[in-house]
């Protein structure tokens, strides 16, 4: 069932957001060479903590961490670790929300660990526009499919694999809530997108194959191929025009 929120349920998502947004930009400033990823966790845990608000990936079907911190080949879910030391020329996912006043942020940025190789540069740019991309077309009247189609020709035709296995989602007083977002699809067809609706968009791209394993410990994504990933994510309102970015500080 879709959850239609209300303009001061908005303002409320909005400041979830915001700490979202916030606590994500911190955890992306720590990533440098010689850092652990458990240590980048504890940025953004300090953060969302001053703010009055919760870490809504923390214990979530028992996920151990603030955020999801996904390097190179790692798509998602991957587990802060203080023995996952970053190196130069490293990718870094980082996938964080908060949980103000009941509702839910949820965002993700592909960070760089010093200098990255042009292909990095390159899948993460386009990753990071696939996103953007996808936001134009979140607009009351269209439906889901436009929104996936448009993410998935513009990774396609650069030559890249879209991960099909995970979506973006509804997100309020859930941190997943319906519908599912693909990244993929019709033109003209799924879900109409309606004025109050609020999602997370997030398009997985890979390097090589969209194909992707679960590690062992139950959580982390990889790419079947060993090639790189990356992840970007806003969580955003959809109104009459352009689409409301909430994860934004
Ligand atoms: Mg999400």
């Amino acid at each position: 069932m879709i959850v239609l929120k209300t303009r001061r349920e908005i303002e409320i998502m909005r400041e979830a957001g915001r700490i979202s947004a916030m606590a994500l930009k911190l955890a992306g400033q720590a990533v440098q060479p010689g850092v652990s990823t458990a240590e980048i966790d504890k940025v953004a845990a300090d953060y969302i903590k001053s703010q009055g608000a919760t870490a809504a990936f923390l214990n979530y079907n028992g996920f151990p961490a603030t955020a999801c911190i996904s390097v190179n080949n790692e798509v998602i879910h991957g587990i802060p670790d203080k023995k996952h030391i970053l190196r130069e020329g490293d990718i870094v996912s980082i996938d964080l929300g908060a949980v103000y006043n009941g509702f839910y942020g949820d965002n993700a940025y592909t960070f760089y660990c010093g200098k990255v190789s042009p292909e990095a540069e390159r899948l993460c740019n386009t990753t990071r526009e696939a996103l953007y991309v996808g936001l134009t077309k979140a607009v009351a009247g269209n439906r889901l499919g436009d929104v996936g189609a448009a993410i998935e020709q513009y990774c396609v035709s650069r030559g890249y694999g879209v991960v099909r296995d995970y979506t973006g989602h509804g997100v309020g007083t859930h941190l997943h809530e319906d519908p599912s977002i693909p990244n993929y699809g019709k033109p003209g067809k799924g879900t109409r997108l309606l004025p109050g609706m609020t999602v997370a968009i997030e398009p997985m791209i890979t390097e090589g194959t969209e194909t992707v394993n679960v590690l062992k410990n139950g959580w982390t994504v990889v790419t079947a191929d060993g090639k790189l990933s990356a992840h970007f994510e806003h969580s955003v309102a959809i109104t009459d025009g352009e689409c409301l970015i909430l994860t934004q500080c």
